[in-house]
């Protein structure tokens, strides 16, 4: 390197800040120590900064105890870059040491730092003080220094000072009223954030992509759709080219308020998507409900060379879980592991889950107690995995474990209350529901709601007790719902009460009268009773009102390739080989005792329902073709968007004594696992 002048060497320690260099920093140190006999203190000053900045405290540290005459910019230094490291409490720290020992006076940039520092910490008393001495030595009045001190207030929770500091303001730039519009964001007024959006635009005000990005998040979290479309057609006419963020906003927008179709679109107009684009898109087909999607976006993703991300990861992993792709998610879980994002809590808890939900709950418990730390959505996984796969006792322990688990205890939300419950009502688990339920409110502080309702009727209703379920309704302190209602007209159809059934039914038509899921039960039931002719009218209501129910379809994964197939489908390019496995299956079930449920069939609406047809229901026509292509020894996986009817669920159960193997099959309402002609719901679903 030359003989470099101060000034210059000055320069290439900036830069090293602004490239995060610490080798060329550590380099440029060494050349000022070669080339100059004593250090100046405008470079120390630039060193100090420079290690604080690159998250190298120590030589920072050390060069302060060098400096003979420390001054405001050497310790604004420190507290910057502690600030900017997330180092906290190091630059309270820093501030005492430099008001107590070297009697300095805070800046206009100190004060910005240093509020940033208590809205961080969550430390209002500190935030005050600061800015009492801000008054004090009359920096109150500086626009940077007020707007941090406002918000301080807004996220330190002293929202009233913050509305007056505001109003006493003597001027107001544009990041003050970013801050004021974020700041409600954050603490759940959208209302309040359209509101100081609008006042802005009155005073004259210029938006910038910060704002268009609060905005969009005021609207996202209210799904205010209208408002939304109103701010993106603003953006348009403004004409100004947009920021990629305020793009990746607008993903986020649409996604919310489920318009996935405008997010795509906004999508494709973004020139350069950057990782929180993509990541936005993923998010927004996963909240859809669009799981192909979304996967067929992080393959593009991939080929366009975007490191996988822990947000992206659970993103993908949650589309997995949707589509119950167990061999697909296991290659995300391998993904996750080589970009080093396992142990992420987030990405854990979304293997956790999706583990469950593709039926391999022995993955889910390992990587549930492999996790280094857990949080909620950790155990609301777990447990959520133990009750759809209806094992009571493992969720009830594992709730213990959770709420009882000492110093690192985890108080329960609403939606592990719902899962413990629905479990307990999956296994027939009638005490502990009970003794869960009542102490709900007593032990968590959680008000039962609608979902924790229908649970505690699923579970009286399915043990039998079908008239205290209807009982319980009735003492119900909420209105009760779908689910509710749903939930007993589905226990009077199992127990034969066709007459508390009709009263359920009508409950349900009043509230949705176009669910075809509560139309088929109620006529399954009056047949079954024999009264065929209200059955007839359930029927015809349904033609009237134009119910159509969706085709039953069942899909299975064989070697990467995902096979799907409807009732009495032929069109599979195996069909021959797929028949004569039926044909041979028919005749080895009917010699180990199996009869085919005319029954069921007779009294269903479905067209997959008919007797002769019952052979040929999707989830036969898959479990065939596993059969054939998957190996021995290898758990056959079956899914299905409906329930599983009752002629199928009894079938594969003798299959699976057949053929000595396991199958798993996950229908719309639950897992079935079916090994040595037994099932895992024991014939309860
Ligand atoms: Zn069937
Ligand atoms: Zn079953």
């Amino acid at each position: 390197m030359p003989f470099l002048q101060p000034n210059a060497l000055a320069t290439l320690v900036e830069s090293a800040v602004s490239t995060h260099s610490p080798r060329l920093g550590r380099a440029t140190h060494a050349q000022i120590i070669k080339t100059l006999l004593s250090l100046p203190p405008f470079l120390s000053n630039h060193l100090i900064n420079m290690y604080s900045k690159l998250d190298l405290p120590t030589p920072a540290l050390t060069l302060l105890s060098q400096n003979p005459n420390p001054n405001v910019v050497t310790f604004t230094a420190l507290i910057a870059g502690s600030v900017q490291n997330g180092h906290f409490p190091s630059a309270f720290l820093h501030f005492s040491t430099m008001r107590r020992v070297n009697s300095v006076q805070p800046n206009d940039f100190t004060f910005p730092c240093l509020f940033k520092a208590s809205a961080a910490l969550r430390i209002p008393v500190t935030g005050k003080q600061l800015h009492a001495l801000a008054v004090k030595l009359s920096f109150s009045s500086d626009v940077f220094v007020a707007c941090s001190a406002f918000d301080m207030y807004s996220k330190t929770g002293l929202r009233e000072d913050a509305l007056k500091m505001f109003d006493e303001m003597p001027q107001r730039n544009i990041a003050t009223w970013n801050a004021l519009i974020s700041n409600s964001v954050l603490a759940g007024r959208s209302f309040d954030a359209v509101r100081a959006f609008i006042s802005f635009r009155r005073a004259g005000g210029e938006p910038n992509s910060i704002t268009f990005c609060a905005f969009l998040n005021a609207c996202a979290d209210s799904t205010d759709l209208r408002l939304g479309c109103q701010l993106h057609g603003f953006i348009i006419r403004s004409g100004s080219e947009p920021d990629v963020s305020v793009g990746n906003g607008l993903i986020d927008f649409y996604g919310k308020c489920h318009r996935v179709d405008s997010a795509a679109m906004v999508f494709d107009g973004i020139v350069k998507p950057n990782s929180v684009s993509w990541c936005s898109m993923i998010a927004a087909y996963v909240q859809n409900d669009e799981e192909e999607k979304a996967l067929v976006t992080f393959l593009n993703a991939r080929k366009e060379g975007l490191e996988p991300t822990d947000f992206i990861v659970s993103s993908v992993l949650s589309a997995c879980a949707g589509i119950a792709g167990l061999e697909l998610g296991r290659g995300v879980h391998g993904l996750a592991v080589k970009s080093c994002v396992e142990e992420n809590i987030y990405v854990g808890s979304a293997l956790v889950d999706m583990y469950g939900k593709c039926g391999s709950i022995r993955d889910s418990e390992q990587v549930f107690d492999e996790m280094p730390e857990r949080n909620l959505i950790t155990w609301n996984a777990m447990i959520g995995g133990y009750a759809h796969h209806g094992h009571a006792d493992l969720a009830l322990a594992s709730f213990q474990e959770m709420t009882c688990g000492g110093n690192c205890a985890v108080l329960p939300s609403y939606v592990t209350l719902v899962c413990v419950l629905s479990a307990c009502s999956r296994a027939g688990a009638v005490e502990e529901g009970m003794r869960v339920f009542g102490g709900m409110k007593v032990q968590y502080g959680i008000e039962p709601g609608a979902e924790h309702y229908a649970c505690m009727v699923d579970l009286l209703g399915r043990a039998g007790m079908v008239e205290r379920a209807y009982e319980f309704i009735k003492e119900m302190p909420i209105r009760p719902t779908v689910s509710v209602w749903g939930a007993l007209l589905g226990a009077c159809r199992v127990h034969g009460k066709p007459q508390l059934g009709q009263i359920a039914a009508a409950n349900l038509f009043e509230l949705d009268r176009h669910d075809s899921g509560n139309h088929v039960l109620l006529s399954n039931m009056l047949s079954a009773a024999g009264r065929w002719e209200e059955a007839t009218e359930v029927r015809k209501e349904m033609k009237d009102v134009g119910i159509k129910k969706g085709p039953g379809c069942s899909w299975i994964t064989v070697k990467n390739a995902v096979h799907v197939f409807q009732a009495k489908d032929t069109s599979h390019e195996m069909n021959i080989e797929i028949q004569a496995m039926l044909a041979k299956l028919r005749r080895e079930m009917k010699a180990a005792g199996y009869v085919p449920n005319t029954n069921f069939a007779l009294y269903d609406l479905e067209e997959e329902e008919k007797e002769t047809e019952v052979l040929f229901h999707s989830e036969k026509l898959a479990l065939a073709l596993g059969l054939i292509c998957i190996p021995p020894g290898i758990p056959i996986r079956i899914t299905k968007n409906l329930r599983v009817c009752g002629d199928c669920h009894s079938a594969i159960k003798f299959i699976s004594g057949i053929v000595g193997r396991e199958i798993i099959v996950r229908d719309n309402n639950r897992f079935h696992h079916f090994r040595d002609n037994q099932c895992s719901c024991r014939d309860y679903w």
